[in-house]
Formats: structure tokens, C-alpha cells, sequence
């Protein structure tokens, strides 16, 4: 018995050790992360190396010993490092670009440490409390009102998801019993993102139940075709249930007409969900609050402070004006979870899919009081100059032709010439490794995207991948003319 106490006793001072060396082991981190925040700009933007090549110079089984942190660390910088594609990298222009800023990350580590799991306000009351405030400023940020119930999820993907859920719920109350009925049917735009497709499918409205209503020529959603189309199912016997409109579209960033849109969702009693996962961030702006006009009247909105608002990935912020009606959708308690709070206690669980819930809100918390509405404002103005300035250089310049508007920081362009010139094109700038770009298809044609987001970007930045873009062009052509 003694010996066994012994053993215990031993064991505690083995955690203290391993807490001496956690210690010296998380300052060199935390120097290394300092270091790799303010100088990402020295790495290649995407690394050299071929599908599965890490993967065969990593062991293909588990260490059956325990091995020292600084060996761990050690091979973190000789292999994962090299395969790391840096996100963080002010030349990152691809999709939509992203930054994970020193509050944020600051955050992210005391919630790993913490390892909080907020299902239930007992588990987690200051995760679930800060969840609601976080939610309620950033609500009055961007001009949502009072009445919008806020809940983090971890993507945009999930949070529409969980829109079209409740927008299921709200059209047929008999599906939680009894499964999915046929021929409801959804809207959206033919811009949308592919998460409203996937959404539905999951949920088994089936893909062939989306309506993907065409744009005009500024890639916004046609209500007058919405309408028509809305009429003609219900003619045919289906059952619309749900709109989703996006602000801020994936390819090209445009603005679906969100208050019309909310006058069709009303007078056909359906459920209206905003997408607004990139560009809802910039309501912030007193000058853009306009994109976000009638989403007053929406039932569900989603935006992403991972996306443009400095918070390490992943944070989704969902919105809804029917709390009520998501809690139906999704409220199961067994009785191992049944808890005997005042009502004031708020059990996230009840409004998502998930239990367990990680201590999201800690970093967006950090992120809005750190750099607080004047410095977030700040630098999402400039990210729209310069994609400003970026559009007038490609339509001075006649070898280029920019092929949609650009309301915020993505610039969609092409080089005038086959798809294939423009597939080189990317493909050679790219290949320097000095910036990352990504690709679109509009209107049937390849097109390239800069999409300007990262906090460390500068005016020089935008310059200097204009310049490759150029000099890249000139070389292209002059081959292709030979
Ligand atoms: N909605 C829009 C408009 C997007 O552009 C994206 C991704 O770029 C998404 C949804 C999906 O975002 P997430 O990766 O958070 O699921």
C-alpha cells in the first residue's frame, strides 16, 4: 500500500517536470509563432512538394514510447513546416484570403488550454456566456437587430446547413417524425456557394429540389426569375421552403438584391437565409451597411469572422430571428444531459447537431477588443482600395480584361486569349511561389482572382503581383506569337 502511495507521489512529480519542460518548450513557440506572424512574408506562399511526399517521410505507425518535445518541434520544422501552404502569407490571394492575427491566436491558445466543452451552459458558462456577447457586438456591427439569437459553429458550410434545417422545421414539423418530405424545394442563385447544394443533400432535399436561379450581368441573383420559378413549382406541386441569398458571392463577390428577396420569401410564407460569409464583414462600414439592407427581415444569416475579420480559422458566426424554431429542429436531451438551470441559461446544444462544442468565442473576443471596430475598419478599407486600384491598372492595361465589378476585394480578370493562355498564366505565376491565386469560370470562360484579405498585405504586395502578372503576360504572348 505504502509503495503504491509512493508510486502516486512519483508520478505528480513527474507531471511537474513535464511542466518545467512544457513551459520552456511553449516559449520557444510562442518566439517562434511572433516571429513566424511577422516575418510569414519570407516563405514560400505555397510549398514545393508532390502529393504524398510527407506522408512518406513520416513513420507509418504511432511511437509506442513517449518522445521529448524537442524532437517533436524539431521535425515540425524540417517536415511539416516545408508542406505547409502559408495562409497567413500577405501574398496568399487565392479564394478568399484570411488571417490569423496575434489576438486571435493568442486566444486559440488559452481555449486549447482551457479545453472547455460548452454543450451545455453547466459545462461551459463562460464559453456560452462570452459566445452570446461576442455574437451581440459583432450583431451591432454589422446592423443586425436586437431580436437576431447568435450561435458560433465552426464554417459557413455547417451554418447553412443548420439554416436550411430550420427552414425544413418551420415548412414541415412532421419531418422531425417522420423523415424528409418529398418536393420541398430550395432557391438560390447559380453563383451560390456549393454548401447550399450539400446542405440540401444532406438533409435530403435532394439536389435536383435546389433551383439554381440564373444571374444577370453582374453575377446578382434574378428575382424576376425567382419569382416565376417559385409559381411554377407550386403549380407543379412542389413545395418551396427556403431562399438563400448570398452577399458576397464566392466567384466574383457580387450582392444578390437581398430586400426583394425578402419581399418574395414573405409573401410566400418561406424561410430566407443570407449568405454573407465573406463580404458581411464588411457591414461593419458605415459606407457598406447598405449590402446587408432586408437581411433585417431575413430568418438566418451566416457570416465568417475566419474569413475576413482576423480570427483563426474556424469561427462562423450564424444568426437567426427564429431561435425557436432552430432549437426545434435540433433540441434532444437524454437525460445524462438534463440540467435544472434558470431559463436564462443558454444550452447551445440544443441549436446544432453537435454536442460537444469547443471555446470559439475566447478568440473573436480577443480579435474585436484588440483591434476594436476603428482598426478592423481600417484595414478592410484599405483591402478595398487597393482591389480598387488593382481593377483600374487591369482596365488600363489592353491586354486585360476584368470581367465582373468589384464591390469589395476580389478582382476577377482574364488575359485576352483561349482559356488555355489564362489556365499558363496562373499556372506560371504560381509556380514562383511568390503568390498564391486561385481561378473562377464565368459566363463559360476561365478567369483568375486576386482576392486581397490578409492583414499583413500592402499596396507594394497588390503592385508586385500585378507586376508578375505582366511581365508573366508579356512572356506568354511573345511565345505564343512566335
Ligand atoms: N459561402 C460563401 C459565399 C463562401 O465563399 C464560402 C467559402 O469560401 C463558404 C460559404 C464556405 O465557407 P466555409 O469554408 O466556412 O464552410
Amino acid at each position: 500500500m505504502a509503495e503504491c502511495s509512493r508510486k502516486e507521489w512519483s508520478g505528480k512529480n513527474s507531471m511537474k517536470t513535464s511542466m518545467e519542460d512544457f513551459r520552456r518548450t511553449a516559449y520557444q513557440v510562442v518566439d517562434w509563432i511572433a516571429d513566424y506572424l511577422e516575418n510569414s512574408r519570407q516563405y514560400p506562399v505555397l510549398p514545393s512538394l508532390k502529393p504524398g511526399e510527407l506522408m512518406d517521410k513520416l513513420p507509418d505507425k504511432a511511437p509506442d514510447y513517449g518522445e521529448p518535445f524537442s524532437a517533436i518541434l524539431e521535425d515540425f520544422y524540417r517536415l511539416i513546416l516545408p508542406a505547409v501552404t502559408h495562409w497567413n502569407h500577405p501574398r496568399f490571394m487565392a479564394y478568399f484570403a484570411i488571417s490569423g492575427s496575434a489576438p486571435g491566436v493568442l486566444g486559440e491558445m488559452l481555449a486549447a488550454a482551457l479545453n472547455a466543452n460548452g454543450m451545455l451552459w453547466k459545462t461551459s458558462p463562460a464559453g456560452t456566456e462570452l459566445e452570446a456577447v461576442v455574437l451581440g457586438w459583432l450583431r451591432q456591427w454589422i446592423g443586425l437587430p436586437e431580436d437576431f439569437f447568435g450561435i458560433i459553429y465552426d464554417t459557413a458550410s455547417v451554418s447553412t446547413f443548420h439554416a436550411i434545417a430550420a427552414a425544413r422545421e418551420m415548412a414541415d414539423p412532421e419531418v422531425r417524425e417522420c423523415g424528409a418530405s418529398p418536393n420541398l424545394t430550395l432557391y438560390t442563385s447559380e453563383q451560390a456557394h456549393s454548401s447550399v447544394e450539400k446542405g440540401a443533400i444532406a438533409l435530403g432535399i435532394g439536389r435536383r429540389n435546389v433551383r439554381k436561379i440564373p444571374v444577370d450581368a453582374e453575377f446578382q441573383m434574378r428575382t424576376d426569375v425567382l419569382e416565376s420559378a417559385i409559381r411554377e413549382d407550386m403549380q407543379l406541386g412542389k413545395r418551396p421552403f427556403c431562399i438563400v441569398a448570398t452577399v458576397g458571392t464566392t466567384s466574383t463577390t457580387s450582392v444578390d438584391p437581398v430586400a426583394t428577396i425578402a419581399d418574395i420569401t414573405e409573401r410566400y410564407n418561406l424561410w430566407l437565409h443570407i449568405d454573407a460569409a465573406y463580404a458581411g464583414a464588411a457591414a461593419i462600414l458605415p459606407e457598406y451597411r447598405h449590402i446587408l439592407a432586408g437581411a433585417e427581415r431575413a430568418h438566418s444569416l451566416v457570416t465568417n469572422p475566419h474569413k475576413w475579420l482576423l480570427t483563426p480559422t474556424d469561427l462562423s458566426a450564424f444568426y437567426t430571428r427564429r431561435p425557436d424554431i432552430l432549437r426545434r429542429t435540433f433540441s434532444l436531451v437524454p437525460e445524462y444531459l438534463h440540467t435544472e438551470e434558470a431559463a436564462r441559461a443558454i444550452n447551445y446544444m440544443d441549436y446544432g447537431i453537435q454536442l460537444g462544442r469547443r471555446f470559439r468565442a475566447l478568440k473573436l473576443w480577443f480579435v474585436l477588443r484588440y483591434f476594436g471596430r476603428e482598426g478592423i475598419s481600417q484595414i478592410l478599407r484599405s483591402h478595398i482600395q487597393w482591389a480598387q486600384e488593382l481593377a483600374t491598372a487591369i482596365d488600363n492595361d489592353a491586354r486585360f480584361e476584368r470581367v465582373a465589378p468589384v464591390p469589395f476585394s476580389v478582382v476577377c480578370f482574364r488575359l485576352n486569349g483561349s482559356d488555355e493562355l489564362n489556365r499558363r498564366l496562373l499556372q506560371e505565376v504560381n509556380a514562383t511561389r511568390k503568390v498564391f491565386l486561385s481561378h473562377t469560370i464565368l459566363n463559360g470562360r476561365f478567369v483568375l482572382r486576386v482576392a486581397i484579405g490578409n492583414m499583413g498585405t500592402t499596396r507594394e504586395d497588390v503592385q508586385q503581383v500585378w507586376d508578375l502578372l505582366q511581365t508573366t503576360a508579356d512572356r506568354l504572348c511573345s511565345a505564343s506569337a512566335v
